[in-house]
């Protein structure tokens, strides 16, 4: 029952003080306002912020343990449409936003969240995110960029950005994310909660905007490994609304913990580790691998090839945007998207879309296109299946003999905003774009606080066997007992 989650609960100053000038809310519900407003739970307001942005913002204080936020991508029926970021749904939003709101409020609930309303969680809001969930930064959001609650010079990370935020400053103990390169864990390492995307069919996404359907997951940020084990206990299971979604039977997470991870057979994944050039981070790792083995884990190191590894940011970035411009295709001011009218349909349709788009996403549809086109498609984009097919199949390899493959999360700490005003200068190493790994072969993947960097959080990684989540869980909750970094805030709230 999410009821029994964290230690502490909603926490307004959290709140106040990592987000007053900035958003990591793109939706908030249960009135409107000119800005954003705070209440107390007596229904007093104690904090407010006008004119932000166009948006409309309110919290009201539930102040309890089982608040919780989920990315603008979700479908909510009470509340706002799922934005997603980007200015053809925002835009559409608007159109209709006078006099009547409720005309783009969805017609129905995500799974995810019909599970949660039963268990008595309250949602608080929907959190910004890059726009189409296609980032690394948060800095790509219609609603403005969110900083690292760690230090407020530095991003948060994305594409799930205002969703890490908000759970590491104390706002809520837990909210949901979606993942489909690495937009849970590599958000979460950089703000210092847990990040986790279990097996790609155990939760489903019935209600969730697709990004990219072969590698879309939804998962989870919590402050420490028992509460991701409730959430996720709480969000398994089959819907028959989702086709992907699986009809194994869920396991109990929360019961079945066991810190006692004796005999699991660990592999360190070398030729990721070995390309970490912080000697911090380096020295993190190897005592997270000695704990391991004091805790009895078997732990040896393995490698795998290396152009296997070099061709995994390719490969993703082909079949991301391919998958991409098929789901997104809808928007195109005929039915769906912001609409502006041209002579002809085609017209409308090219003036829609070149208004509606941002650059980066323009520039990623034109590469699905590309991959998808006659031509092309045969050395493009099956092309890139088959090498998804390599990978996979050296992964299993891996499994035959171990249960976990681990890795430092990021070999970096959350950079400086002004680092990353062009999204891919920081990531397009190995060592930056291993944790897609978990989504070409959709193994249960978790990121887990491992220490600090100049008073930044840094994380490691365990990816287990499709659906082993209780082993990735288990080994997560044993190392987290060790490190003592669990319930971290940015700040007390
Ligand atoms: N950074 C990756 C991308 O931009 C991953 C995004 C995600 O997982 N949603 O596509």
């Amino acid at each position: 029952n999410v009821y029994e989650l964290g230690e502490r609960g909603f926490t307004y100053a959290g709140l106040k003080e990592s987000y007053g000038g900035n958003l990591a809310l793109s939706w908030s519900y249960h009135g409107e306002a000119d800005g954003f407003l705070v209440y107390d739970m007596s229904e007093n307001l104690i904090y407010e912020t006008r004119n932000l942005h166009q948006h409309y913002f309110v919290i009201r204080g539930y102040g309890t343990e089982n608040g919780f936020i989920i990315k603008a991508y979700i479908d909510t029926l009470k509340g706002r449409m799922s934005v997603a970021e980007t200015k053809p749904i925002y835009l559409q939003v608007q159109q209709y936003n006078h006099p009547d709101v409720s005309l783009v409020i969805p017609v129905y609930n995500a799974h995810v969240v019909d599970l949660l309303n039963k268990q008595g969680a309250c949602l608080v809001g929907k959190a910004s995110m890059d726009e189409f969930a296609m980032g690394s930064t948060n800095q790509t959001a219609l609603t403005g960029p969110v900083y690292n609650p760690w230090d407020r010079t530095r991003i948060a990370g994305g594409s799930s950005g205002g969703s890490a935020a908000l759970v590491a400053s104390g706002v809520v103990p837990f909210s949901l994310g979606s993942d489909t390169g690495d937009s849970i864990r590599k958000p979460a390492g950089f703000c210092g909660v847990v990040g986790f995307k279990p097996t790609w069919g155990r939760i489903s996404r019935y209600g969730v905007i697709p990004y990219a359907s072969s590698l879309d997951h939804v998962g989870a940020f919590t402050r420490n490994v028992r509460d991701m084990a409730i959430v996720m206990e709480t969000l398994a299971g089959h819907d028959e609304r989702d086709m992907t979604s699986s009809i194994k039977e869920v396991p109990q997470y929360l019961d079945c913990l066991d810190e006692n991870i004796k005999g699991i057979r660990i592999a360190v994944l070398k030729t990721v580790s070995d390309e970490v050039e912080n000697s911090i981070i380096q020295d993190n790792f190897n005592r997270v691998v000695n704990v391991l083995e004091e805790l009895g884990a078997i732990v040896e190191n393995i490698t795998m090839p290396i152009e296997l590894l070099k061709a995994v940011l390719p490969t993703y970035t082909i079949l991301a945007n391919s998958e991409a411009t098929s789901n997104l295709a809808c928007l195109d001011g005929i039915k769906y998207g912001h609409r502006r009218d041209g002579k002809k349909i085609e017209d409308t349709i090219i003036r829609s879309r070149t208004h509606g788009f941002s650059h980066q996403i323009k520039s990623r549809l034109i590469l699905g296109n590309l991959a998808l086109s006659y031509e092309n498609q045969e050395r493009m984009f099956v092309k890139a299946q088959k090498v998804r097919r390599l990978i996979v199949e050296e992964l299993n390899k891996i499994y035959q003999s171990y249960d976990i493959i681990l890795t430092p999360n990021s070999g970096i700490i959350a950079p400086k905003v002004k680092q990353v005003d062009n999204q891919y200068t920081y990531e397009s190493t190995i060592l930056e774009n291993h944790l897609i790994l978990g989504n070409l072969a959709g193994l249960p993947s978790l990121s887990l606080p491992s220490g600090f960097v100049d008073g930044m959080p840094i994380a490691v990684h365990l990816m287990g066997r499709i659906f082993e989540e209780q082993t990735v869980l288990n080994v997560a909750y044993a190392l987290e007992n060790i490190l003592g970094l669990k319930n971290q805030y940015s700040r007390e709230g």
